[in-house]
């Protein structure tokens, strides 16, 4: 077994002061290392019957597909504004200096569908947050919510209760 956290890179002040940066590259290039990531975030959510698994613009596609194809599911990605070409539903949210918006295709999930949520890392939880209103709008069966990386400091967690919440990576500070 590998032990995933040697094979982040943190990156001091990026992209701006005061940000430590978790870089994920030094681990999906690792073949087997990225081979064991996904099966231990597999594992978490094996035997619940996703129908699709939801990617987070942008490196929450890369761990969403690769549980997707394990399992024989669909992947539905979440993107930016303006990104995706047919009609979207779109939720803001806040920052700590104005708000960004998501948005997914309105035909992406049908009513009832199984879904997880899938991003490569959970900080102030801001993001993830306002994922579940759009699935929740389409009629999504939330049945869990998965992190390569969480910055517990964050407290990020808290806004994502009452789904079942896992990450392979915890960092208690900065
Ligand atoms: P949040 O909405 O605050 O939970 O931010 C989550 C999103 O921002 C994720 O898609 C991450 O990829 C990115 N992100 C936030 N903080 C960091 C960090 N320290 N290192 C790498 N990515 C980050």
């Amino acid at each position: 077994m590998f032990a995933l956290e040697n094979y982040i890179r943190n990156i001091p002040d990026f992209p701006k002061k005061g940000i430590g940066f978790k870089d994920i590259t030094t681990l999906i290039k690792n073949g087997p290392v990225f081979q064991q990531a996904i099966n231990q975030l597999a594992e978490k959510f094996n035997r619940l019957g996703i129908d699709r698994v939801v990617g987070i613009e942008s490196r929450g596609f890369i761990f969403a597909a690769a549980l997707a194809f394990k399992w024989g599911a669909g992947v539905v990605p979440v993107r930016k504004p303006g990104k995706l070409p047919a009609k979207c539903i779109r939720e803001e949210y806040a920052l700590e200096y104005g708000t960004d918006a998501i948005e997914i295709h309105e035909d992406a999930i049908e009513k009832g569908q199984k879904v997880l949520i899938i991003d490569d890392l959970l900080a102030t939880g801001g993001t993830v947050a306002a994922t579940i209103k759009l699935l929740n709008r389409l009629g999504a069966e939330i049945v869990g919510i998965g992190f390569l990386i969480e910055l517990d400091f964050l407290n990020g967690r808290k806004q994502l209760a009452p789904y079942p919440v896992h990450s392979l990576i915890h960092y208690q500070c900065e």
